[in-house]
């Protein structure tokens, strides 16, 4: 099977930083790396390099070949990433001491891709693929009607939040992924508990405390640890997570052994700097877990 990702690719710049800059504070940074990065751009290299067969759907600028390459380079299918007019994404990235990012991001390209084009790349997936989506472009609706209208089960990640985004996209979601932060923010916003909202399964990841699959039909709960390790750098950690989880999922692993297989590629990720290029190979993780 097939795993659809219609989704952002940025050009990450990323400063070294003591702490995030506060409010009204200017703070000089240590060091500053070029890399790949977009939550859509991170979850397809994630996929491929679990090993599944992806195909990108997206937008990058003039200046963008560099990140076509690079997502080919991981194995991902690029024949869908359109170059066009608008600036390729970008990301400026902030990443402290401990772990911990800030992050600001400009769409560009990735505000560029029609239905019409998503349809067309469609076109070519079966029933029983998996479309991912994220919230860094736009027509995710029109991408997830799509695809569901094709049998295709669609991944979304509620990320970054907008609570009208994901009102939009919920009807046609099998499974919504989100962080804790945007968990609680989508239950304040709708009023409503995990457990009650009108989608087949959730995945909830929470940082080192690991994850936890819910499906709202029948209340049942799986709950994966987290390796212990010390991060350098968690940038992409849920993108990782996501990535590899649809990677399992695609080849027919049930939510828990998914789960697990995503945990221990995201403890990886965290423990390298960057984001795409953080992301470890499958052989990577199939070591870490003996
Ligand atoms: P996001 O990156 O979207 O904010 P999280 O912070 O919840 O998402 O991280 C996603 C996943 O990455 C977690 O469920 C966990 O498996 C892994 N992860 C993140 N931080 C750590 C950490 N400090 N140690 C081990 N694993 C981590």
């Amino acid at each position: 099977m097939t795993i659809w990702n219609f989704g952002s690719i940025n050009a990450d710049c990323v400063y070294a930083v003591p702490h995030a800059p506060a409010p009204g504070e200017t703070i000089a940074a240590r060091a500053l790396t070029h890399g790949l990065g977009g939550k859509g751009a991170n979850q397809s290299v994630a996929a491929a390099r679990a090993g599944a067969t992806v195909h990108h759907i997206g937008g990058v600028g003039p200046d963008g070949q560099w990140a076509v390459d690079r997502l080919a380079a991981a194995g991902v299918n690029t024949a869908h990433v359109h170059p066009g007019d608008m600036p390729t994404g970008h990301a400026i990235i902030t990443v402290a001491d401990d772990g911990e990012n800030t992050i600001v991001i400009f769409a560009g390209a990735n505000a560029a891709t029609s239905p019409a084009r998503i349809a067309e790349a469609l076109s070519g997936a079966a029933p029983d693929d998996l479309l991912l989506l994220q919230n860094e472009t736009t027509c995710q609706v029109e991408a997830a009607r799509i695809a569901d209208e094709k049998g295709l089960r669609v991944v979304y990640s509620a990320a970054p939040f907008d609570a009208e985004a994901v009102r939009a996209v919920m009807p046609y979601v099998y499974l919504l992924v989100m962080n804790e932060g945007e968990a609680a923010a989508l239950t304040a916003a709708l009023g409503r508990d995990l457990a009650d909202l009108d989608v087949p399964a959730i995945l909830v990841t929470r940082g080192a405390d690991g994850a936890d699959w819910i499906t709202p039909g029948t209340g049942e709960r799986v709950s994966v640890p987290a390796p212990r390790v010390t991060p350098v750098d968690t940038t992409g950690a849920g993108d990782t997570f996501t990535g590899y989880l649809a990677a399992g999922l695609d080849t027919g692993h049930p939510p828990g052994e998914a789960m697990a297989l995503a945990a221990a590629a995201a403890a990886l990720q965290v423990q390298r700097p960057g984001a795409a290029d953080a992301i470890p190979s499958r052989d990577e993780v199939d070591a870490s877990r003996t």
